[in-house]
């Protein structure tokens, strides 16, 4: 089955869900190309063709897609499909937002956050907020899909496969990219950080959220927080973690003052190590935490980062 990749990327840094996204796209078969769209983008192409399994690399460079738009995307993708039996991009916000686009275009259901494949047409993906696994046939003549990045281990890097230019349709596109906010941080990325340090809305202040920060740089973690903290303005949005926020799955998952209401656990219940801080012995996150200490969070999480000095 041939396969289409969608590499995400941010114009300096190929992200890791592309190479978890081409792993997801060599267990559907192969042969297995990497779209790479933006402007200027040859460096992150080369980066592409050096993912194992890549047969070649397709680069659209052109400021259309600097930042990606569905509009635009579908517009170059739909006419490549022709060549491709499958168009798999990561969960992210670019991916959910142009894959439904691509797919009504080409008249086939798509399939969202793929975190298994049973077969050549048959797909795992989690419902009700993670608390079922639904498998599902694509009876389509394409599939075309997202896959959640955490559920797929990333592919390695092997010889650089070749890269061919795309020559870029005319189309007309009748949205514009107006702007965007993104907070800085020196800190890693949230979706795939190794460490993840959160708080709740039991911080109780965007001030207050300096310990977690504090506790985050000294073991190089990146910071999530509850939609709770989020909708109360103590972290920004990009930090939510769960259902409506990021999924991560990082080795360690330090959620403090975080209840653990089903929507979090979500995003976040795959981590390999679990520790909670919570000063409710009966708080549900201790249901799935390997570590958990009921403590108040106000004294429990200075010392903390104060002893791993
Ligand atoms: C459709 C939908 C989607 C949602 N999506 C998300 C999502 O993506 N992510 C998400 O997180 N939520 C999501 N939610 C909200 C979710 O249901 C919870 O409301 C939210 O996760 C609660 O956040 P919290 O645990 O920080 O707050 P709370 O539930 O209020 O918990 C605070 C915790 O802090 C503890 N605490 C209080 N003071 C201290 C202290 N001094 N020291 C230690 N512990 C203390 C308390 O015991 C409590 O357990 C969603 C809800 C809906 C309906």
């Amino acid at each position: 089955m041939s396969v289409l990749v969608f590499a995400e990327h941010d114009g300096a840094v190929l992200k890791d869900a592309t190479h978890k996204t081409v792993a997801a796209a060599l267990a559907l078969g192969g042969p297995v190309d990497v779209l790479v769209a933006g402007a200027n983008a040859g460096p992150i192409a080369a980066l592409a063709a050096a993912i194992e399994g890549v047969r070649k690399v397709l680069l659209a460079d052109s400021q259309a897609f600097s930042p990606p738009i569905a509009e635009a995307l579908s517009a170059l993708i739909v006419p490549l499909m022709a060549d491709y039996d499958a168009l798999l991009a990561p969960a992210t916000a670019t991916g959910k937002n142009f894959i439904p686009r691509v797919a009504a275009l080409l008249d086939v259901s798509p399939v969202s956050e793929i975190i298994a494949i049973p077969g050549p047409k048959t797909f795992q993906r989690p419902i009700y907020a993670g608390n079922a696994i639904e498998t599902v046939e694509s009876m389509d003549a394409k599939i075309i899909a997202t896959v959640r990045p955490t559920a797929f281990k990333a592919a390695g890097t092997s010889e650089n496969a070749p890269i061919e230019n795309l020559a870029i349709p005319a189309f007309n596109v009748a949205t514009q990219f107006v702007g965007e906010e993104l907070s800085k941080s020196d800190r890693p990325e949230l979706a795939s950080a190794k460490r993840v340090v959160s708080g709740g809305r039991a911080m109780g202040s965007a001030e207050n959220f300096a310990l977690i920060e504090a506790l985050a740089d000294r073991i190089g973690a990146a910071v999530g927080a509850s939609r709770a903290a989020v909708d109360a303005g103590y972290a920004p949005n990009d930090y939510q973690v769960g259902q409506t926020g990021k999924v991560v799955a990082p080795e360690l998952y330090v959620a403090i003052g975080i209840s653990g209401a089903i929507q979090h656990l979500a995003g976040m219940k795959d981590s390999r190590v679990i520790v909670a801080i919570n000063k409710d012995a009966d708080a549900p996150i201790f249901q799935i935490a390997d570590f958990g200490l009921v403590a108040d969070l106000f004294s429990a999480v200075p010392e903390l980062t104060r002893s791993l000095d």
